[in-house]
């Protein structure tokens, strides 16, 4: 099994590597944008006005498969690099989404549609799209935004030292075929459970569908005109939100 996500091209249909930002055949735009899902708190609040993200330590996540790896037929008791420090809470992930319109993950990672949710540019400029991130972030890793690949069987135990390489071993990149909805992207840092500086910009902020008013106040008081606002609204005799934009009339309306 190998790590390859392609994703087809929308307006040509040819098959593309899923990190590259632009179809190589047509030039239409691939992967731009990528969404995280919050709830309305502290840690949230602080990372939008510190323009930083939280690390999350992966052994709290809700899938206790994350990061398997295969052993091998017969061979001696063995655990990938990536595992062992992901136990120890050496590892830190973001985890972001190609979706903002997913009714399951509003309801899963967005406090049952009162939280919201921030779009973020992904660039070849920002630590979202930059393929040799390094040299500006001073550190031996290149890339740090992966999408997941979602297979039905475990990947093999990969033992790359992901420090080192400019690839993260495929046993953190690998989820369940169940997950598929998600399109998850994961930005993994060597450190967990802290914030970190976070330089891909916010685009928008797509409030929630039951989110208060006076929470969407205090984000426009943070964040002020330098982005977007959208709300979640349901599409009527439907399973599906769509997004109004919002007015600043509206939003310098909200308590
Ligand atoms: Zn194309």
């Amino acid at each position: 099994m190998k790590y390859n996500p392609t994703i087809e091209c929308s307006s040509c249909n040819n098959l593309c590597d899923r990190l590259e930002l632009a179809c190589p055949k047509c030039g239409n735009d691939l992967v731009t944008k990528l969404y995280h899902y919050c709830c309305f708190n502290e840690n949230s609040l602080a990372s939008l006005i510190r323009k930083s993200v939280w690390m999350s330590l992966p052994f709290e996540y809700n899938d206790p498969f994350e990061f398997l790896g295969k052993q091998n037929n017969g061979g001696e008791e063995k655990t990938s690099k990536i595992k062992i420090d992901y136990a120890k809470g050496k590892i830190g992930v973001y985890s972001l989404s190609e979706d903002p319109n997913n009714i399951i993950m509003w309801s899963h990672y967005s406090d049952r549609h009162k939280g919201f949710c921030i779009e973020y540019r992904r660039s070849k400029d920002n630590i979202l799209g930059c393929s040799n991130y390094s040299k500006r972030a001073g550190r031996k890793i290149n890339r740090f935004a992966w999408p997941v690949q979602y297979e039905k069987d475990v990947p093999p135990i990969s033992d790359l030292p992901f420090e080192y390489y400019d690839s993260i071993p495929i046993n953190a990149l690998t989820k369940a075929e169940y997950w598929k909805h998600e399109k998850e992207w994961r930005v993994i840092f060597p450190e967990g459970g802290e914030l970190i500086p976070f330089d891909a910009q916010v685009t928008s902020i797509m409030f929630g569908l039951r989110m208060p008013a006076r929470n969407r106040g205090t984000i426009y008081r943070i964040l002020g005109d330098t982005v977007a606002y959208q709300e979640a609204c349901m599409v009527p005799n439907e399973y599906r939100l769509y997004f109004r934009k919002l007015s600043r009339t509206i939003l310098i309306n909200y308590p």
